[in-house]
């Protein structure tokens, strides 16, 4: 209990606390993102005992990082590269967050990988997931997944009767893990806050402090009330994914590393359009096509394909939906069409820039830069090996102190909600009783929460009418949409329909159903009037439409150009270089 007892909250108090702190003295560190990356350096550096600033101009985790396929994988495809230590490395880290770091939130998660080649195929198939299963293997753990199993196409059926018996022969069923990727970056965050960080969304870097050629800090726009501040550090962070280049031309100077951003889209269709007990993989010319399993639904993706438009909303088109329907209905012996999709959303990988064009051969591995004195810059990578990348940028903040600081510990630091996790599992009836909730509800929410679960039941309390589900999104319950705002640093109707909630992917009405109930809830914590809470519903009601009617467009200049017709609620700075 006392664990969790000071779990830092992440309301608008204090966000605004955070940007007065740091405001007033100078940091060790101050972190420019909160994507994934970003808000594991800012745990890495706070564990280590170093003063963390971390400043996101958006929502946390609106980049790459709540747009991800969800998998906490080291990726089978980069075997068959051989790229053995980026697999081995990746699944150690997949093991260490499914029973340390963080079991209330990363799950695993089951794959049939369905052979259509007889003779090679299966041997072939085997040996890779014999190496794999035997890579998650990491000192002091167990793999955290079940191993791997050779199915006849008939066991196949029982398991996945939705694929058309004539388009495969046979089967491996392997397991990995998943997480939610968007709740996964605010509990990161939320644990960097409890050891002392300093975080603020809406909050832009518009240029940096200089002594002559050395970075000193940053400039900050604090977007929600039209301010700027200065932020002194004595090491800045550059984790800002697909917009690397960008804070780069910041600082001025030809940069070392070039990021490039590839476009991935998901589809998300309902769990009885697609009749299966496991996950399934196939293969496409390119690359790999997922179905995941995800609550009462399905994601189906992706794609991969050079994106140079705009970074913030990438928009998916028709020819992105078509390519995706096409090549799972190749499997499902009653195909998917466009009325099963509820929900597409489109994402940018951080790609490394090389000398291959095509960018499914670019490089997944991270790099750390030091382009400037007192400027780190971190990217590349992957979600599943985010605590490696933050450990390796901390030590080159590390390096440019001078001083000496201990090394990274975030492999033994369990994130928010996860101590006593197990233990309260085991009590999810008891707690069923107690609560008056049904017991599957209760699943839902630690499963969200994790230990922090009380923190919403005493919402619920206090006011039984948050113990109702929303109106048109019954998988949520009133009490998270006030918990959203409260405690984990949502502050507009988006940010808690589109992240802490998916009811944006999760609905055929995209959350419109429930917009408005969302806003009223969202009021009183965020201190919205009548006229604000109109702006808001307004405001996501044209994102929703825009996006709808880019998803119409054949390509992507045309489903970029209408999705930008919808405004921001709060419209980032034009920079201002030095
Ligand atoms: C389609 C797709 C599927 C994927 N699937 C997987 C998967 O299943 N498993 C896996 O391991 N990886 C996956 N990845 C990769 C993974 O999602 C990314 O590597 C990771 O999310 C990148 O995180 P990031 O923090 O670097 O970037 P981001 O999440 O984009 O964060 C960067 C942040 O910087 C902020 N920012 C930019 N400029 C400024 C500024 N001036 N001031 C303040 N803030 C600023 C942005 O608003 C943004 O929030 C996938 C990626 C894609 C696109």
């Amino acid at each position: 209990m006392t664990a969790r007892m000071g779990t830092a909250r992440l309301g608008p108090a204090e966000r605004s606390a955070a940007l007065e702190q740091m405001g007033v003295a100078e940091l060790d560190v101050v972190v420019i993102g909160g994507g994934i990356v970003g808000a594991g350096v800012a745990l890495d550096a706070a564990t280590r005992g170093l003063s963390v600033g971390l400043l996101e101009a958006r929502d946390f985790a609106s980049g790459t990082s709540s747009r991800s396929s969800k998998l906490i994988h080291g990726g089978l495809r980069y075997l068959e590269q051989l790229n053995f230590d980026l697999v081995r490395e990746a699944l150690q880290e997949r093991a260490l967050l499914l029973q340390r770091i963080a079991p209330h939130l990363v799950r695993p998660v089951p794959f049939l990988f369905p052979l259509t080649h007889l003779g090679w195929e299966r041997p072939y198939v085997g040996a890779g997931l014999v190496m794999y299963d035997s890579l998650g293997f990491s000192f002091g753990f167990t793999r955290g997944v079940p191993g791997h199993r050779h199915l006849s196409r008939r066991r196949a059926l029982r398991l996945a009767p939705a694929l058309r018996r004539t388009a495969f022969s046979g089967a491996v069923q392997y397991w990995d893990a998943q997480v939610d990727d968007a709740r996964y970056v605010m509990t990161v965050l939320r644990t960097a806050a409890t050891y002392g960080a300093h975080v603020a969304s809406r909050a832009q870097v518009v240029g940096f402090l200089r002594e002559g050629e050395r970075v000193t800090g940053v400039r900050v726009r604090d977007l929600e009330a039209g301010t700027e501040l200065a932020v002194r550090a004595r090491q800045v962070v550059n984790a800002t994914g697909v917009w690397t280049d960008d804070i780069q031309e910041l600082v001025g100077g030809r940069g070392q590393i070039h990021v490039r951003a590839s476009k991935g889209i998901h589809l998300v269709v309902p769990r009885d359009r697609i009749h299966s007990l496991t996950g399934i993989i196939l293969r496409t010319e390119k690359s790999v096509l997922f179905v995941i399993p995800w609550g009462r639904h399905w994601i189906i993706g992706t794609t991969d394909t050079r994106w140079d438009l705009d970074r913030a909303h990438p928009a998916a088109s028709r020819s992105d939906i078509d390519y995706v329907l096409e090549h799972v209905n190749e499997v499902l012996s009653v195909p998917l069409t466009r009325d099963d999709v509820e929900g597409v959303y489109a994402g940018l990988r951080p790609l490394l820039s090389g000398e291959s064009e095509e960018t499914s051969k670019l490089s997944r591995e991270h790099v750390v830069a030091h382009p400037v004195p007192g400027l780190v810059m971190i990217a590349g990578g992957k979600y599943t090996t985010y605590r490696v990348m933050a450990r390796d940028a901390v030590d080159a903040v590390a390096h440019g102190l001078d001083q000496r600081v201990p090394p990274s510990c975030t492999d033994r630091i369990p994130l928010a909600g996860a101590e006593g996790y197990q233990a309260l599992w085991n009590s999810r009836h008891r707690m069923a009783q107690s609560s008056g909730l049904h017991v599957a509800r209760i699943e839902h929410l630690l499963q969200r929460y994790g230990s922090l679960i009380d923190e919403v039941l005493v919402l619920i309390e206090r006011d039984p009418s948050l113990a109702r589900p929303l109106a048109g999104a019954d998988d949520y319950l009133r009490a998270e949409i006030v918990y959203a705002a409260t405690h984990e640093g949502a502050r507009h109707l988006n940010d808690v329909l589109a992240r802490r909630t998916h009811v944006s992917i999760e609905t055929f009405h995209r959350g419109l159903a429930v917009a408005q109930e969302a806003a009223e809830l969202l009021a009183e914590p965020l201190g919205w009037d009548a006229e604000q809470v109109k702006r808001e519903v307004e405001y996501y009601t044209k994102r929703i439409e825009a996006e709808r009617l880019s998803q119409e467009q054949d390509t992507d200049h045309e489903a970029d150009a209408i999705r930008l017709g919808a405004p921001e609620i709060v419209p980032v700075a034009t920079p201002d270089p030095v």
